[in-house]
């Protein structure tokens, strides 16, 4: 115990005071009852059956099959025969294109972002707007069980902060990126070096979330100067920041990228050659990255964002993600809103696996491709890792997992596995199956 005592003026009196502190901090303790799913490893999927999850303060401090007498006045949240699985991470995709979800899906990339994409992000400066739109988008994320994101935001500065402040209120956890682009965005949608520079501080400085956090984010080579790319990988350095950017998605973008950088072999390098090509940096898409660029990803740590929606939707190709995964690359999935024209994880990794299968088959069926096991690895723990998080429902780790009731599912010829209603459960779940969402520990939805 401590006693903390003192005076303190008030109204022009004098008061005196003593507080008694206690020591003793109370836990919430709290066990979670059902059919336990995880993807501890690529392609190894573990259930328990009728298990046990126990939580300390949201904590993941033990996973059972029987649970241990010392737990045993605790109280448990039974959820019957449900799932409890691993809940989603969305390592890219941007908010303010969710207005334009399922338009322009004939046009190839260049014309897509001057004929839709750039006016629709202009939109952003009202922000009133930006509030109503990111609420949604914060409200659909979260109850379809994505806790975890990488977002990119527009290049205005106070639709970020709401952009941040929604998805902070509505449970989901993880990184947004005010967009830098001082060149290629027509008259709509563009800043100058020099407004991009100090936009993107004063935005820093009014980050003040608990579980959003700020990432640089210069939108890609085609939208960014020199001078502007190499303020932001000064700023990377100096504040410690991770950054994340698209790389190699189409080839008349690399095209321009090769007119832009004469001096630049590949793609990649018009980001190493400003610090910006580092550990942890995101990297979307990464279609045509060639066994040099796919090497020079592993030595620098960079992460690659799969996101086969949306290469198939804009015909952008199919990426070779089972090659780099056998080259030891880090892989995780993106949604890739409005490119890619899916908002639930569940299913960009159903898409990810048809985009596998359809490798595959243009390669003379020399890839295995992707499967469910894999594809669910990559769209949860390969995400979750970004954050710091470890393998599966890793003792330690918050929790952040979903709840599925399947029972309006079909009604199958005979009992199903716990790992045959996973993959049912990946390839049909909707919405309305997903009964509760716990992020960081907290559950935030049901
Ligand atoms: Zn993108």
């Amino acid at each position: 115990m401590r006693v903390r005592s003192g005076a303190q003026a008030v109204r022009g009196r004098t008061l005196f005071y003593f507080v008694i502190f206690s020591e003793r901090v109370i836990h919430v303790l709290e066990i979670l009852k059902g059919n336990i799913v995880y993807a501890p490893a690529l392609g190894t999927l573990s259930t328990v059956e009728k298990g046990y999850l126990a939580l300390r303060d949201g904590t993941i401090e033990g996973l059972y099959q029987d649970l241990p007498a010392f737990y045993k006045n605790e109280p448990v949240t039974d959820y019957g025969d449900k799932l409890i699985m691993q809940s989603f991470a969305d390592m890219h995709l941007h908010a303010p294109q969710y207005p334009m979800l399922g338009m322009g899906m004939d046009l190839p990339l260049m014309e897509w972002l001057s004929t839709y994409t750039f006016k629709t992000e202009a939109r952003f400066k009202d922000t009133d707007y930006a509030r109503r739109v990111y609420r949604k988008l914060a409200k659909d994320l979260i109850t379809n069980g994505t806790t975890r994101v990488a977002m990119f935001s527009s290049l205005h500065t106070e639709a970020t902060w709401i952009l941040m402040e929604e998805l902070e209120k509505a449970g989901v956890t993880g990184y947004v990126g005010k967009v830098n682009m001082d060149r290629g965005g027509d008259t709509v949608l563009q800043e100058t070096t020099v407004e991009s520079i100090r936009e993107t501080l004063r935005w820093l400085e009014g980050c003040h979330f608990e579980h959003i956090k700020p990432i640089l984010t210069p939108r890609f080579t085609p939208s960014c100067t020199d001078e502007l790319m190499a303020a932001l990988g000064k700023m990377a350095a100096e504040k410690q920041l991770y950054v994340q950017s698209h790389l190699s998605e189409n080839t008349g973008e690399i095209a321009l990228v090769k007119e832009l950088h004469p001096d630049c072999q590949r793609y990649y390098e018009t980001y190493a050659k400003y610090g910006l090509w580092k550990d942890h940096t995101l990297m979307a898409h990464c279609v045509h990255s060639d066994a040099r660029e796919r090497k020079a990803m592993r030595e620098a740590g960079v992460v690659v964002v799969h996101c086969a929606d949306s290469n198939v939707n804009i015909c952008s190709g199919v990426c070779p993600v089972r090659q780099m995964l056998r080259e030891g690359i880090w892989v995780t999935l993106g949604s890739d809103i409005a490119g890619g024209a899916l908002l639930p994880m569940y299913q960009v990794i159903t898409a990810s696996i048809r985009a596998s299968k359809t490798r595959r088959m243009m390669d003379d069926w020399q890839m295995d491709f992707i499967t469910v096991a894999e594809a669910y690895y990559l769209g949860t723990t390969s995400g979750h890792k970004y954050f710091g998080a470890g393998d599966g429902f890793a003792v330690g780790d918050k929790l952040h997992a979903v709840v599925i009731d399947d029972s309006d599912f079909t009604e199958s010829t005979r009992p199903l596995t716990v790992a045959e209603r996973f993959e049912r459960a990946i390839y049909m779940t909707q919405r309305h199956n997903i009964v509760a969402v716990y992020s960081d520990g907290r559950k935030v939805v049901g």
